[in-house]
């Protein structure tokens, strides 16, 4: 039972998930689509550039099926972890509306 409510608080969008950062990568050798969640309080490390703080996320993201490619992915944030750059290897990044 607590499980279940911990999943299902998983998977219920929104309110609670503030904190999360969602990203959604096409690979480009199989075209899967991987999705994955980035804590803005705990994956990000945060990084010091003078006065600018900012803060970078690295993920590596592999599909659920039987290839091997490796999606990588890197985020930068500013100081109010908002999005600031990305950039991906190995797949391309999906649009939400997709
Ligand atoms: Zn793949």
């Amino acid at each position: 039972m607590n499980l279940f409510k911990k999943l299902s608080s998983l998977f219920s969008p929104g309110k609670t998930d503030a904190d999360a950062y969602w990203i959604a990568a096409r690979c480009n050798r199989c075209g899967e689509v991987i999705r994955t969640r980035v804590s803005l309080s705990n994956d990000l490390s945060v990084e010091y550039d003078g006065d600018a703080t900012s803060y970078f996320c690295r993920k590596v993201l592999m599909g659920e099926g039987h290839c091997f490619q490796r999606v990588e992915v890197e985020l930068t944030f500013d100081a109010n972890r908002r999005l600031l750059n990305r950039e991906i290897h190995g797949g391309h990044f999906v649009d939400e509306q997709d």
